[in-house]
């Protein structure tokens, strides 16, 4: 089995090459650090208790989109902290940049993403529903609902001019309090980073117009459960929407 997956490796380093293709750096992360405590990439799939295949894969950048979950095994593998093996999202706005839109502020690219790859991890304080500001004014005062009793506000950084689009090149994956914006499709450098508030929204007492001017723009930023139900899908199949929606789907 391991040669097998030794051939595959090689395979798709040869593939990568072959392309050009810059690795991600989660996986230059990886090797980085396996490198500095000499740990083979076998050594390290018993340390994190993952598949060998899964990490070849990862470092060799046929995938793009590791979980959380497996982030923090392959962390803890290391003996090191998930920050510190992500700590390049930290860095991540070195990869952005905060412009003026037609309609207010927006974050935009300046390098290219994957399909899957991590963008931006979120920095805002938490906070719960009694303790939101009243007039209560949603992601207007950029708040966003992140549980069913749980928000993030502002972090007075890029974190705030992320907008809405009611077609997406992002989404929100949460892991216990790290919030993360993931790639839902390939982007390229100029284009406007956003993702669709309404993935996280089950807030039943606030809504806003919307002004995206997306082909697909729905008027109106609503809850998750009014969405039109192959939007609804679109968005669960890409693992885009919290536990505390996704589960009452
Ligand atoms: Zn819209």
């Amino acid at each position: 089995m391991i040669i097998f997956n030794r051939i595959k490796t090689n395979l798709s380093l040869i593939f990568s090459k072959d392309l050009c293709k810059e690795l991600p750096t989660i996986a230059k992360n990886i090797k980085k650090y396996r490198e500095k405590l000499d740990i083979s990439q076998d050594k390290l799939s018993k340390l994190a208790d993952i598949a060998y295949n899964v990490i070849i894969k990862i470092e060799s950048g046929a995938t793009l989109n590791p979980t959380i979950e497996t982030m923090a095994k392959i962390a803890k593998g290391l003996g090191v902290s998930i920050d510190d093996l992500m700590k390049y999202i930290m860095e991540s706005e070195k990869n952005l940049v905060v412009k003026n839109t037609q309609n207010g502020k927006g974050v935009f690219a300046i390098k290219k993403f994957g399909k899957g790859e991590i963008i931006f991890e979120f920095h805002g304080k938490f906070f719960t529903y009694k303790e939101l500001p009243t007039p209560y004014n949603g992601v207007e005062d950029h708040y966003v609902q992140l549980g069913e009793n749980l928000y993030m506000g502002p972090s007075g950084g890029i974190d705030d001019y992320f907008n809405h689009s009611c077609s997406p090149n992002t989404g929100l994956k949460i892991n216990s309090k790290k919030v993360f914006l993931i790639a839902v499709e390939k982007i390229n450098e100029g284009d406007e980073i956003t993702w669709d508030y309404s993935t996280t929204m089950d807030e039943n007492d606030w809504e806003m117009d919307c002004e995206c001017r997306s082909k697909n723009c729905r008027h109106r930023i609503r809850d998750f459960k009014y969405l039109p139900r192959d939007i609804q899908q679109r968005y669960l199949s890409l693992g885009i929407v919290p536990k505390y929606i996704s589960r009452n789907f």
